[in-house]
C-alpha cells in the first residue's frame, strides 16, 4: 500500500478534505475527496473516490459536530475505516501567514502559537484554519502536520505594492496589502509552462473568480500584485463581500446607520457583492438564468470590475501577454468569459468561440493579441507538493 498524504481545507461549516497517495516516483494521485458540511447546524459527511464512486453519504448527529474542532474527530474516524493505515501527513491550507511566513510551515505548538497571534488579520477564516490543526495536535503530537498559507506566493512583492498610504507604524504591526488566493495562483503559475509556455516566463493575468475573487499580475511566473490586500474584502466584487469601497462608506455604516463592529463585519463579507447588488443570489449561475434586471446589471458591474482591475494590473506589469481564468465562474461560465473580453478588446483580447465554449484551454482567437486560456486551479495538489516536500525534507531525501 502506497503511503498517502491527507490534505485539509476548514471553512467556518465545512471541513473539505483530499487524500492523495505518493506513488514511487514521489508522483502525487488523488484517491478520494469528500467534505463534512453543514457543521453546527446539520452536519452531512460525504466522500468521492477519484472514479466517481461514491464512498458515504450521510448525515452526522449535531452532537458529533458543533464546531470545526469536533468536526475533525467525526473526519479522522471515517478516515480510520476507510484507510488501512493512517497518513504519513496532512497539509492544511491556512488563508493567513502574516508578515513573517512566506513559505510552507512544519507545525508545532510553537507554529500554531504565531498563527493563532494572526486571527485578528483574518477574524473569520483562521480560527477555523487552525482548529482541525489544533484538534491534531492534541490527538497525535507525533503526526507531521504543515500550514500552507494563501498570503505566501505573494510575499515577494515590491515594497510599492505591499503599502496603503498610511503611516509607518500601522505598516510595521502588520497592515499590509498581503492579496489571497496565492494557493490557487502557485497552481496556475505551476501549470503555465505545460499549457502555455509561450507566456509563462511573460507579463501574465490570473483571473480567480469563484465564491471569492481577486485577480493577480506574474511576471515570471512570480506575483507582483493582486487585487486583494490586507483582507479578502478588497479588489473585485464577489458572491457576497463588495470588493473594493471607499473606507468613508465603512465610517457611514458605523454613524450614519448606528451599526456597530459585528454587524459591519456580517453586512461586508456577507450581504454585500453580487447578492448585495441583485438581491437575488451569489450565485452567477442563478443570476445568468435570471430575467430580473437587477440580475443583469449586477453581471455587468462584475464583468466592468473586473475590466477596471484589468487596467490596473496592466500597468503594475507595464504590459500584457497573456490573461488566464480560473476558479468556479472563470472555468466554467464562456458568458462572462466573452463579456471579460469584450470588455478588454481595447488591449488586444479577442476569443475563439468555439473554444470559449469548450473551456479551452486555449480560448483567444488566432492572432489575438492577448493569449487566452482558462485552466482549472488544484489548490489541494500544490499543498499536497508541499507537505511531501517537507516530510522529505525532514527524514533527509529531499529530491
Ligand atoms: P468556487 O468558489 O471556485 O467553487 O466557485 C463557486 C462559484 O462558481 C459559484 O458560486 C458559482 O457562482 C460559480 N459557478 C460554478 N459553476 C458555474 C457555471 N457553470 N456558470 C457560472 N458560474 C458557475
Amino acid at each position: 500500500m502506497a503511503e498517502t498524504l491527507l490534505v485539509l481545507n476548514a471553512g467556518s461549516s465545512s471541513i473539505k478534505f483530499e487524500l492523495f497517495a505518493v506513488g514511487p516516483d514521489e508522483r502525487l494521485t488523488s484517491r478520494f475527496e469528500g467534505q463534512i458540511e453543514g457543521i453546527g447546524v446539520a452536519p452531512h459527511l460525504i466522500a468521492q473516490s477519484h472514479t466517481g464512486e461514491r464512498l458515504v453519504d450521510r448525515p452526522v448527529p449535531l452532537t458529533q459536530a458543533p464546531d470545526v474542532e469536533s468536526a475533525m474527530a467525526v473526519v479522522e474516524a471515517w478516515l480510520a475505516e476507510a484507510l488501512p493505515a493512517p497518513p504519513v501527513a496532512v497539509g492544511h491550507r491556512v488563508v493567513h501567514g502574516g508578515p513573517l511566513y512566506a513559505a510552507p510551515m512544519v507545525i508545532d505548538a510553537e507554529v500554531l502559537a504565531q498563527l493563532e497571534t494572526f486571527v485578528p488579520l483574518a477574524p473569520l477564516h483562521q480560527p477555523n484554519n487552525l482548529a482541525p490543526i489544533r484538534a491534531l495536535l492534541r490527538a497525535h503530537p507525533e503526526l507531521f502536520q504543515v500550514a500552507c498559507f494563501d498570503t505566501a506566493f505573494h510575499r515577494g512583492h515590491p515594497p510599492l505594492a505591499d503599502r496603503f498610504a498610511l503611516p509607518e507604524t500601522l505598516w510595521a504591526e502588520g497592515v499590509r496589502r498581503y492579496g489571497f488566493h496565492g494557493l490557487s495562483y502557485e497552481s496556475i503559475a505551476s501549470r503555465l509552462p505545460e499549457i502555455a509556455p509561450e507566456i509563462a516566463q511573460k507579463k501574465v493575468i490570473v483571473a480567480h473568480l469563484g465564491s471569492g475573487c481577486s485577480m493577480c499580475a506574474l511576471e515570471g511566473g512570480r506575483s507582483i500584485e493582486s487585487t486583494m490586500g490586507f483582507t479578502a474584502l478588497d479588489g473585485l466584487p464577489m458572491g457576497t463581500r463588495p470588493g473594493q469601497l471607499d473606507a468613508g462608506v465603512v465610517l457611514y455604516l458605523l454613524s450614519a446607520k448606528g451599526m456597530d463592529l459585528q454587524a459591519v463585519e456580517h453586512f461586508l463579507y456577507h450581504e454585500c457583492g453580487l447578492k448585495g447588488l441583485s438581491g437575488i443570489s451569489n450565485d452567477v449561475r442563478v443570476l445568468l438564468e435570471s430575467t430580473d434586471p437587477r440580475a443583469a446589471f449586477a453581471l455587468e458591474f462584475f464583468v466592468y470590475k473586473i475590466a477596471q482591475m484589468t487596467g490596473w494590473l496592466v500597468a503594475a506589469l507595464e504590459g500584457l501577454d497573456g490573461f488566464v481564468f480560473t476558479a468556479g465562474i472563470g472555468e466554467n461560465s464562456p458568458t462572462i468569459r466573452a463579456a471579460v473580453a469584450h470588455r478588454l478588446r481595447w488591449l488586444g483580447m479577442e476569443l475563439d468561440p468555439e473554444a470559449n465554449a469548450q473551456h479551452g484551454p486555449l480560448i483567444s482567437a488566432k492572432g489575438a493579441r492577448i493569449r487566452t486560456y482558462v485552466i482549472p486551479t488544484d489548490e489541494e495538489l500544490v499543498i499536497a507538493r508541499h507537505t511531501l516536500a517537507l516530510l522529505r525534507k525532514s527524514q533527509g531525501s529531499a529530491p
